[in-house]
């Protein structure tokens, strides 16, 4: 099956980050000629709502390696895209509050340098204070990762989008995929709201519904939704630099150039993913304030300006999806993030267009394929 000048066809399913990423990478392959499918608008779910988090800290083992490749380009991430997407280097910091979570953070650091890793180093209450001047008097160490950072989740996707629409991926949007199968050619058979479509290679990344479409050629992969929530304070005197979080609670916390503060962390609101929404629970939401104005008491007093809510796709062991589907031999999932895929974009795209391309890679991404649950089961 072939798109113009010889070159193969590829379709892309989802214009979130993990979409455009691939189809980037794809549509920079030699011979193939990549078409992205979006239902609503790119950016239009997590990719683009975000909080933009850029961090190796604190990774399941088996994202390590994916999450160092991801790190490198993050570093070059203007030659990647053709801008800078907002990234700024600083550190990831996971404060201890206890004795008891310092002997969780040395167990942790000693467990990633047993795989060879030494990107996680424990720190003693004096860095703490170098790098958090404002942390609460009763932080008594940390574990860092020195230059990770943060990004701008939607000047992200419009420099993927840009840098797609440069090398010449179609981008089709309010276009839902509706069926998938085998095309009497031998490619796949993409259906949509607006038509058929054919392919050599199909890619899923429809994100929290990107289980439904692998359901629709009878392949089950548990995969369930989550609603993360977020907080945006008033602009505040700068204070902080890097991203924090405490160690036995959940938090993440983050001061923008423009002076205000956002929190998030995991507390979760509530997901309809039929209708698309979710809902902010401000119970939930008040538990997060409140731990933020226990770590910084610099915002405690500080006054709300926003929140926001967005559903994500959650594997039963909180790792991606990725990998060529049993059923449909030639569609290739990438799905399942769970909360942490905003870093781990530009490597898994660059991983699944090598997949789509070569039907390999040397990128690390063997553990992530769905048969986990089989062997599980
Ligand atoms: C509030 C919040 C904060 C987060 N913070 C961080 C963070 O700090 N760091 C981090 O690393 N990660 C973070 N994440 C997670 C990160 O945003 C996601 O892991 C990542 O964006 C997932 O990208 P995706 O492309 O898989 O999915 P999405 O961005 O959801 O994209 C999937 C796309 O597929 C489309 N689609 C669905 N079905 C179809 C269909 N049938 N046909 C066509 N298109 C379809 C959807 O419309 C959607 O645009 C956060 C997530 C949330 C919600």
């Amino acid at each position: 099956m072939t798109a113009g000048e010889g070159r193969k066809a590829a379709i892309v399913i989802g214009g979130g980050l993990h979409g455009l990423s691939t189809a980037l990478h794809l549509q920079r392959t030699p011979g193939w000629q990549v078409t992205l499918l979006e239902r609503r608008h790119v950016g239009r779910h997590s990719s683009g709502i975000n909080a933009g988090g850029v961090r190796r800290l604190g990774r399941d083992l088996r994202e390590i390696a994916l999450s160092q490749v991801a790190f490198e380009m993050w570093s070059n991430i203007e030659a990647i895209t053709g801008a800078d997407c907002g990234f700024q280097a600083s550190a990831q910091v996971k404060v201890a509050e206890s004795e008891d979570d310092l002997r969780k953070l040395e167990a942790r650091e000693a467990e990633v340098r047993a795989l060879g890793w030494t990107h996680e180093v424990v720190v003693d209450r004096a860095e703490v204070r170098r790098l958090l001047p404002a942390i609460a008097p009763h932080v008594i160490g940390a574990l860092v990762t020195y230059g990770d950072g943060a990004a701008d989740p939607m000047k992200t996707v419009m420099a993927f989008r840009a840098a797609c629409e440069k090398e010449g991926v179609d981008i089709r949007e309010g276009v839902g995929v509706t069926g998938l199968g085998r095309a009497e050619s031998g490619g796949i058979r993409v259906e949509t709201d607006q038509g058929v479509f054919e392919a050599e290679r199909v890619a899923n990344c429809a994100g929290a519904w990107a289980a439904d479409l692998a359901a629709l050629i009878g392949e089950t992969i548990p995969c369930d939704a989550k609603a993360s929530m977020m907080i945006v304070t008033e602009r505040l005197p700068p204070f902080c630099e890097p991203t924090v979080g405490p160690t036995a609670r959940a938090l993440s916390f983050k001061q923008t150039a423009n002076g205000t503060v956002v929190i998030g962390g995991g507390h979760q609101g509530r997901n309809d993913r039929h209708a698309e929404t979710s809902t902010v629970l401000f119970g939930n939401l008040a538990h997060a304030a409140r731990i933020a104005g226990e770590l910084f008491p610099c915002v405690a007093g500080a006054r709300i300006i926003r929140t926001w809510c967005g559903t994500e796709a959650r594997t039963p062991d909180q790792v991606p999806v990725i990998g060529e589907s049993r059923t449909l031999p030639g569609l290739f999932h990438s799905f399942g993030f769970s909360g942490h895929g905003f870093q781990l974009s530009p490597a898994a795209g660059a991983a699944v267009a090598e997949l789509m391309a070569r039907g390999t890679t040397n990128l690390p991404v063997a553990p992530f394929h769905h048969d986990r649950f089989r062997a599980a089961e």
